[in-house]
């Protein structure tokens, strides 16, 4: 099944974890920019030394940069037949510049996992312990989610107005909160 969805939610609603889950079950790959970004900072070339300033306040890398990384992996032939993009856009600029590559063959659908913001923050500190993100630190996970908010957080609306929204109640066990969202796929 060709599909060409994004995934939308605050940091640490398991978006990443439930892009896989999607990835795996209807074989459609998974493009993350945060994981491009870690790429290019492991690889340490220029765009990753660029990036990681930003990241690792839990800024966001600008528009323009991020949205070239994102138009270069989409031009390659593994993405021809769909795949889930799992943390762009993450601006209302980067939607529009989204609409721009993908032309004639817009996205099927926008899923936003909807999370309380509490669970998120003890979630995500666990996982800085389990993963050794240097953006996971408390303060930069309250930045990370202050950005969420003010630069993020209006795309509900804007795919919602579109009716691309998909809302996904992402409280819950990870198998749970999959087969919600393979369910509400599997109708769109
Ligand atoms: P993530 O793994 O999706 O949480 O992304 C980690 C970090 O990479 C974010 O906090 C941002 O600093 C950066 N990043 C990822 N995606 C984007 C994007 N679409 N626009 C700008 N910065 C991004």
């Amino acid at each position: 099944m060709s599909m060409r969805i994004v995934v939308l939610g605050a940091p640490g609603a398991g978006k990443g974890t439930q892009a896989a889950r999607i990835s795996d079950h209807f074989g459609t790959p998974t493009i993350s920019t945060g994981e491009l970004f870690r790429s290019h900072i492991a690889a340490g070339d220029e765009l990753g030394q660029l990036a990681a300033g930003y990241i690792d306040q839990g800024n966001l890398v600008p528009d323009d940069v991020t949205t070239l990384m994102v138009a270069d992996r989409l031009s390659l032939d593994d993405v021809a037949g769909g795949f889930i993009l799992d943390g762009f856009p993450r601006t209302l600029a980067q939607a529009a510049a989204l609409d721009r590559i993908l032309g004639d063959r817009p996205l099927d659908g926008v899923v936003d996992f909807e999370v309380q913001i509490d669970a998120v923050i003890g979630r995500m500190l666990r996982r800085a312990v389990e993963q050794g993100r240097s953006d996971d630190t408390e303060d930069v996970i309250r930045n990370r989610i202050r950005v969420y908010h003010e630069k993020t957080a209006p795309l509900a609306a804007h795919y919602r107005e579109r009716g691309l929204l998909i809302s996904v109640d992402a409280m819950g066990e990870i198998d749970e909160v999959a087969s919600r969202v393979v369910d509400a796929l599997e109708h769109i």
